[in-house]
């Protein structure tokens, strides 16, 4: 890695110089334009850095196209019912923690880690959810939620199921089992569905930051703690989460039809 960067780093310094000669005006550099110069420049013990400079380039434009047209959506991981066991409707379920706000996103990375560190494996069960799916889940009953479309945090990226996984196994009834898991998320100040009575929802942990559910639905998000300087670009990430969101919604309904 470090020899790609220094290779990287190399090639854009060389360029750079270059073009200083040639052209005294200043020009927003586009490392697109001028990858063909540094067979010139570069002499041939760079070779292996230049072409995975120029992967790298490829690489970055891939993610540019991305970001710009937020079709990120179609890598993201999702499963189908029964995958862990339980009876969770007919609609897919997205288990991606990318669809997720980033900065819950990194709550429940963290979770994860810990619940690691003490020996309990935890499996997502589901992240973000179309307003479909909740949908599906309030028709099934209270045993799934009291909160019809729209109402839930995981329709806005704030709230996540999971599991704990012991031998490959899901395991739904170990109340001490959640216990600690639920421990180690409200440590990290996220709401536990283990304190909930009707449904008693153990695997489910959110995030409002304080923002209530209406406001969510208005489009307002919660302030993220110390947001500038740990997501700078929070704002743009969101406006691409939601139209990944969106995609998705449109994808459920298509895949129900099906
Ligand atoms: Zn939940």
């Amino acid at each position: 890695m470090r020899l790609v960067l220094s290779g990287v780093l190399f090639a854009l310094l060389a360029t750079r110089s270059v073009l200083a000669q040639v052209n005294p005006l200043f020009a927003p550099f586009d490392c697109r334009k001028h990858t063909e110069s540094f067979d010139v420049i570069a002499p041939s013990p760079f070779a292996v850095e230049i072409s995975d400079f120029e992967d790298s380039v490829r690489f970055m434009d891939d993610v540019a196209e991305i970001e710009e047209v937020g079709d990120n959506w179609k890598e993201w991981a999702y499963v189908e019912n029964f995958a862990f066991g339980k009876d969770r409707g007919a609609m897919t379920m997205i288990t991606d923690l990318n669809a997720l706000h980033p900065y819950f996103r990194d709550q429940i990375s963290t979770l994860i880690r810990n619940c690691k560190a003490k020996g309990i494996e935890i499996a997502v069960v589901e992240t973000y959810r179309t307003h479909a799916k909740q949908h599906e889940y309030k028709t099934m009953g209270k045993g799934y939620t009291n909160s019809g479309a729209g109402k839930s945090k995981h329709q806005y990226g704030l709230a996540v199921d999971v599991v704990p996984i012991i031998k490959g196994v899901p395991v739904w009834n170990n109340t001490s089992l959640w216990r600690k898991v639920g421990m180690q998320g409200e440590r990290l100040g996220l709401r536990w569905g283990g304190r909930w009575r009707r449904p008693y929802d153990p695997g489910h942990f959110e995030w409002t930051g304080g923002v209530a559910t209406g406001s969510l639905h208005a489009g307002i998000f919660p302030e993220v703690p110390d947001a500038l300087k740990r997501y700078p670009c929070l704002d743009d990430d969101l406006e691409l989460l939601k139209k990944s969101w969106a995609a998705w919604e449109t994808e459920q309904s298509s895949l129900t039809r099906k």
